[in-house]
């Protein structure tokens, strides 16, 4: 059945193509996720660095300080210079998480493209499937319509189910194949009565030798003559009728 309506297999194509069509906007979305999560990633990192490179700073300028105290004025120098230059390193990675920010708000605009595309699929998908569902559920009602119009027998040869409509007067007693094997067996006879030609089955039991029309003709007759007789009797002997 469903493989028989075009319009439920154009329903059918529409609905792979839109599911096709998620499918892939899904994968972008998940790549697009990815990049995010690791554009996120990356400032966990510089906040890391950041962090390492602060207390490094900290900890010259504490040397620094008690080499001071204790008069190493060279000695203080030095872990001056190294502070300074931890304290660019420092700014320069700060300008990198600065840039990764950027790139991380160019990654989440992506995603979020790319989600509501998404979006706009599934709800597309969605709409193609209820239509399809629709369709099957229609040619399911008219199915069952048409299969309440159809009444089955059984062939009187061989036995096999006949399905037949029910708006045909009689049921059929043959099934095709016994239908067309049986008509070998049908002969053309002239009536004995009137010499018209008619057609008897050489199985039958009784085999006429007069036309239908003739035999529904003596039948009448038959019924006539028998209520004249009747009659006749009724007017002959009324006392009888009494008893
Ligand atoms: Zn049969
Ligand atoms: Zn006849």
């Amino acid at each position: 059945m469903s493989g028989k309506d075009p319009e439920l297999s154009q329903l059918g194509d529409e609905l792979s193509r839109a599911r096709a069509a998620y499918t892939e906007a899904k994968l972008v979305t998940d790549g697009a996720k990815e990049h995010l999560n690791a554009t996120g990633d990356q400032i966990q990192e510089y906040n890391v660095q950041i962090a390492d490179l602060k207390k490094s700073v900290d900890l010259e300028y504490d040397q620094m300080r008690a080499l001071k105290a204790e008069g190493d004025r060279e000695g203080a120098e030095e872990h001056r210079r190294s502070a300074q230059a931890l304290q660019e390193a420092l700014s320069a990675k700060y300008e990198e998480k600065k840039q990764c920010f950027a790139r991380l708000d160019e990654a989440r605009a992506a995603f979020n493209v790319a989600l509501d595309g998404q979006k706009a699929l599934r709800d597309e998908m969605q709409a193609a499937w209820d239509k399809f569902n629709q369709r099957l559920e229609y040619l399911k009602a008219q199915n069952e319509i048409e299969r309440a119009k159809w009444l089955e027998t059984t062939c009187k040869e061989c036995g096999k189910k006949i399905r037949y409509h029910k708006d045909r007067k009689k049921a059929p007693v043959l099934c095709r194949e016994c239908y067309e094997k049986d008509k070998v067996n049908w002969e053309d006879r002239q009536c004995a009565r009137c010499g018209a030609d008619f057609r008897i089955n050489i199985n039958w039991e009784h085999i006429p030798s007069i036309c239908p029309d003739c035999r529904k003709k003596l039948a009448e007759e038959k019924e006539r003559r028998a209520m004249q007789e009747r009659d006749e009797e009724n007017q002959t002997a009324p006392e009888e009728r009494v008893s």
